[in-house]
């Protein structure tokens, strides 16, 4: 932490919660070779599958015939090792201001974060709520439960740079499911890497082909 009170002040992704939504997007970020610093109100990762339901048994996870709540969420954390994105718990988030060339995210405790993209994966909130976040947004992008209005192709908001995704996100025919989390997170996170990269068209990539994807998973 800077002696100015900030924690960060880069052109890296901050992503607001670290429920599955946001531990997914915090790995494909890393995949796509872009920084993140995920804040968390919690003391713990793993959101609603950690806090609310960590012993029941999930069925419809892909690849796991069952698996428990809470073992899917330390599996989502352990997947995001190789890219040493950065974790900030016991952090709320109270306020996200648009400056004029990033965002501020000011933290409850008095520090603040300064990002060029934010990612909002806050589920409906905090648990115990301790008041709604403030947030740059027009009247009418949030629905009265506090969800926020997206494209449903990049997950963006009527904010340019600043997403929604997982349970915080509002869209025609949304699924309040961990999958929906992980794929709405796979598109904000290419939405992300297109705008970093300056490109009009960025090509998909597949982690199974890419060579530099494997590098940054394997190191190899
Ligand atoms: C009992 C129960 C059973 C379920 N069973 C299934 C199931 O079988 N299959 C399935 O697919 N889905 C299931 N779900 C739904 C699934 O858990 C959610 O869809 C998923 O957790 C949403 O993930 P998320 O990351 O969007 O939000 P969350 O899991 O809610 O995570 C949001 C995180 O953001 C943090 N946060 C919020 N506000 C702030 C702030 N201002 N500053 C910092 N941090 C903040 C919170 O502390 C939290 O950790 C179930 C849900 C419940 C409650």
């Amino acid at each position: 932490m800077s002696d100015t009170g900030d924690v960060a002040s880069d052109d890296s992704v901050a992503i607001v919660g670290a429920g599955p939504a946001g531990l997914w997007a915090a790995f494909q970020l890393g995949l796509h070779g872009v920084a993140a610093t995920v804040i968390e109100a919690a003391a713990r990762s793993g959101g609603q599958c950690a806090a609310l339901y960590a012993d029941k048994p999930v069925y419809d996870v892909p690849g796991f015939r069952e698996a428990l709540a809470g073992d899917i969420a330390e599996r989502l954390l352990a997947q995001t090792e190789p890219f040493s994105q950065t974790f900030l718990y016991d952090c709320r988030v109270d306020a996200i201001l648009r400056g004029e060339a990033e965002f501020r995210l000011l933290l409850a405790d008095g520090r603040q974060i300064s990002s060029s993209f934010v990612i909002l994966a806050t589920g409906l909130g905090l648990f115990g709520g301790e008041g709604r976040m403030q947030l740059a947004l027009p009247e009418g992008a949030r629905d009265p439960e506090g969800a926020i209005c997206v494209t449903p192709s990049t997950f963006e908001t009527e904010c340019p740079g600043l997403y929604a995704i997982g349970d915080a996100a509002l869209y025609p025919g949304k699924l309040p499911l961990i999958v929906s989390a992980c794929h709405e997170a796979a598109l904000a996170a290419f939405a992300i890497k297109k705008a970093v990269s300056g490109l009009s068209r960025l090509a998909p990539e597949f982690s199974s082909t890419s060579t530099r994807m494997r590098k940054r998973v394997t190191g190899e």
